[in-house]
C-alpha cells in the first residue's frame, strides 16, 4: 500500500514544468553544440582549401614563372624553365645558372641548379671569355693506371667539374673530348685553333711513374715556351697547390708535347697528381678533392687573365 500511496501523490505541476523546461535546454545545448561542430568542420575545410589553393599557386609559380639561361658544353646558351629554385640565384629572367640534373618530357626541359651558382651570382655569364678543357687521353687510350683508377676516367670526371667551376665563373667552355671517346692530339690541336679568341687552354691529366723510377706526389704543368703559357702554368699550379696542399712540382717545359706546342693559344698540360701514389690517387678520385682541384684552376685562369679573386 505505501507504494501506490506513493503512486498517488497529487500531480506536482512546477515539477513537470521544471522538467520540460530543463529537456528543452538540454535539447537546445545539443543543437548549438551540433552547428558548433558542424561550423568548425566548415571553417577547417575552407582554410584546408585556401592552404592548398595557395600552396598550388606557390608551386605554379615557381615551377613555371622562372626561365633561366644556362650553357651546355659546346658553349651553346640555351633557355629553361627553372623547377627547383631552392638555391636560384634572385634576379631577373633569363638569370644565369648551371645545372645540376636536367629533366626532359615532350614539352620542357627543366633543370635544378648547382647550388654554388648563388656565391657566384654578381658574375655576369660568358663576360670572361673562352677556356679550352681538353680531357686528356679517352676511348681505348686509357692513360696511366695504377691503385684501382684509369687516368682517362678520372680527366673526364675532373674535366666535367672544371667545365661547370668555369661557367659559373664567368667563362663559357669548349671541351675537345665531351665523352669517352678517343681523340687524336693533332685533331685536339686543331680543334682548340678553331676556337674564336679563346682565353686558355687546359689539358687535364694524371702522373704517373714506374716503380723502377722511385716514388713521388703532387702536381705540376708542362707546357711549350711561347707567350703566356709559363706564366699560365705558374699561375695554376700554385693555385691548385693553395687550394689542395698538394706540392706544388713547379712549370716544365718540351718541345714535343702537341696539345702545347701545335696550339696557338696559351695552354698547359696540367698534372693534377700521382695515381702510382696510393694515398694521392685516393685523393684524385675523390669528389671533394676533385672540386678543389678544378677551383684551384679556376683561381690561377682568374690571376693569369687579370680577374682579382
Ligand atoms: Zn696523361
Amino acid at each position: 500500500m505505501s507504494s501506490r500511496a506513493t503512486y498517488n501523490v497529487p500531480y506536482d505541476s512546477s515539477e513537470r514544468d521544471r522538467r520540460k523546461k530543463a529537456f528543452i535546454r538540454k535539447r537546445k545545448r545539443k543543437r548549438l553544440i551540433v552547428i558548433l561542430s558542424m561550423f568548425a568542420v566548415a571553417l577547417g575545410l575552407l582554410i584546408l582549401i585556401i592552404c592548398l589553393t595557395v600552396g598550388l599557386i606557390k608551386k605554379l609559380i615557381n615551377d613555371h614563372n622562372e626561365k633561366v639561361t644556362y650553357v651546355d658544353y659546346t658553349g651553346e646558351y640555351k633557355e629553361i624553365w627553372l623547377v627547383d629554385n631552392s638555391h636560384a640565384r634572385q634576379g631577373d629572367e633569363g638569370a644565369f645558372y648551371v645545372i645540376e640534373e636536367k629533366v626532359e618530357d615532350e614539352n620542357t626541359e627543366t633543370v635544378k641548379v648547382n647550388p654554388k651558382a648563388q656565391k657566384y651570382k654578381d658574375i655576369i655569364p660568358g663576360s670572361k671569355g673562352l677556356v679550352i678543357v681538353d680531357a686528356g687521353h679517352g676511348g681505348y687510350d686509357g692513360g696511366a693506371e695504377a691503385n684501382g683508377v684509369l687516368e682517362k676516367d678520372l680527366n673526364l670526371e675532373i674535366s666535367y667539374k672544371l667545365k661547370d667551376e668555369l661557367i659559373l665563373r664567368g667563362y663559357t667552355v669548349y671541351l675537345t673530348r665531351p665523352n669517352d671517346e678517343f681523340v687524336g692530339l693533332n685533331a685536339r690541336a686543331s680543334l682548340a685553333n678553331s676556337q674564336d679568341d679563346p682565353v686558355c687552354l687546359i689539358s687535364i691529366h694524371q702522373n704517373s711513374l714506374d716503380e723502377s723510377e722511385g716514388s713521388a706526389s703532387g702536381l705540376e704543368a708542362w707546357t711549350y715556351k711561347r707567350e703566356g703559357c709559363v706564366e699560365l702554368g705558374d699561375a695554376v699550379a700554385e693555385a691548385v697547390s693553395k687550394k689542395t696542399g698538394a706540392k706544388n712540382r713547379g712549370t716544365r717545359t718540351r718541345t714535343n708535347l702537341v696539345v702545347t706546342s701545335k696550339t696557338t693559344m696559351p695552354a698547359i698540360i696540367f698534372e693534377c697528381g700521382y695515381v702510382t701514389d696510393a694515398e694521392e690517387a685516393a685523393k684524385l678520385a675523390d669528389d671533394d678533392y676533385q672540386e678543389l682541384i678544378v677551383e684551384g684552376i679556376v683561381d690561377g685562369i682568374d690571376a693569369f687573365a687579370g680577374y682579382d679573386r
